[in-house]
């Protein structure tokens, strides 16, 4: 018998316990119909941990965290702990969780989901069938490099500096992450920096190119200046695969990505750490979204994020891509069948809340596997 899979659950503040409580019913289903058992802990974060025990991350839930296979987080913050200072507040949770697990490889998908073509702001035409992974570095560059900081000159003005640092060893191991899972999509990775104007964007452009004729001679590559991404993300997004780039460029063209699908509420994603020499590797996924207080308690926020996150965590972390499959299908049929949470209702559908659309995922994944 193989070990039980460990996960650790970190519901969080706001609309993250709710949502993840849809999840908890999916999980109960996975366990029950397809044989796939989890060891599971759930702890506090955020501002629930921070109310509890003073901290927003204890050293047991990062032992915890450590321990485990996978990490399944909520969302964090919310106006009541809005007063506390940088070092205090809610999001030191994950900041801790990313760089003490390692986590340096950030996965945004962007899809859109042919029930949701008109959510999005642009043309269906331009992005029905769209299907890209951006892969972000997420502990290096611009936001951690120094010198950093506020200086006063002489003449009392002041000079604000931030340093752009990346060293061939960080952008070989996000680029290794991008090839990788090129080599399970199309097969073509876009590297994006800017390499007319930065160093650091020129050493990223060579190191890629180096590792792909060492490493990946199969993978198709090809390499763009940021703004022109940003520029052909709006203009013919369908045109990538897998985009790989640093922190900075990373934080807004991910962002940028996410919103072609037109909701908050439908999207997932993953941080990833550097596998051991046994293949293992740490792992996060949480909903892009936050803990959106304006509908917290009130029954009504999208499970469907948090759902999509844990479809993507039993594929990056336990190779279930066939019960990944099938759990992204169910969420695509409950939408194609017209029911709707408030963030996606669309005329001549179904309102529904967070309870119902987490049930009948449930009901979708007993149809298809009837
Ligand atoms: P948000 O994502 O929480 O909410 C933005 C808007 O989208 C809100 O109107 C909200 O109601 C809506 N929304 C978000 N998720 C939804 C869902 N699943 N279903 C339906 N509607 C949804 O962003 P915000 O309002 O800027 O931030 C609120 C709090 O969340 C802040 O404290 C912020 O710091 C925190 N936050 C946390 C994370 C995280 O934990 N990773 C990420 C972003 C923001």
């Amino acid at each position: 018998m193989p070990a039980n899979k460990k996960l650790l659950i970190l519901p969080g503040d706001g609309i993250g316990p709710e949502v993840m409580h849809e999840v908890r019913r999916v999980i109960a289903w996975m366990d029950r119909r397809r044989a796939v058992a989890f060891d599971l802990a759930e702890d506090l974060v955020g501002g629930a941990s921070i109310d509890a025990t003073g901290t927003a991350i204890t050293d047991t839930a990062l032992q915890r965290a450590w321990d485990a296979d996978a990490v399944l987080f909520g969302a964090v913050g919310g106006p009541q702990w809005d007063t506390l200072g940088f070092d205090t507040r809610p999001e030191i949770a994950i900041l801790r969780l990313r760089s003490e697990l390692g986590l340096f490889a950030n996965l945004r998908p962007a899809i859109v989901y042919d029930p949701l073509v008109d959510a999005s702001t642009l043309k269906p035409d331009v992005i029905r069938g769209l299907d890209l992974m951006i892969v972000r570095e997420s502990t290096g560059g611009i936001y951690f490099g120094t010198p950093r900081g506020v200086e006063t000159l002489p003449d009392g003005s002041k000079r604000g500096i931030n340093t752009e640092v990346y060293t061939t060893r960080e952008i070989e191991r996000v680029a290794r992450v991008a090839f990788d899972l090129a080599r399970k999509r199309q097969n073509r990775v876009c590297s994006v920096e800017k390499a007319n104007v930065m160093e650091t964007g020129l050493l990223w452009r060579q190191t890629v190119q180096a590792l792909r004729e060492a490493e990946y001679p199969d993978v198709t590559l090809s390499h763009m200046y940021a703004d022109n991404c940003a520029m052909q993300l709006v203009r013919n997004p369908r045109q990538f695969d897998v985009i790989v780039t640093g922190n900075l460029f990373g934080d807004l063209l991910s962002d940028l990505a996410s919103m072609l699908t037109g909701s908050l509420g439908m999207l997932p994603s993953a941080t990833l750490g550097a596998p051991d020499a046994t293949g293992r590797r740490h792992a996060l996924y949480e909903p892009i979204h936050g803990s959106a207080p304006d509908i917290a308690g009130k029954g009504v926020a999208n499970p469907l994020a948090q759902i999509l996150s844990f479809a993507m965590l039993l594929r990056y972390s336990f190779g279930l891509e066939e019960d990944a499959a099938l759990i992204e299908r169910a969420c695509v049929n409950v939408l194609a069948n017209g029911l709707r949470t408030a963030d996606i209702m669309a005329p001549g559908c179904a309102r529904v809340g967070t309870q119902v659309m987490g049930e009948a995922v449930v009901r979708e994944l007993d149809k298809l596997t009837a």
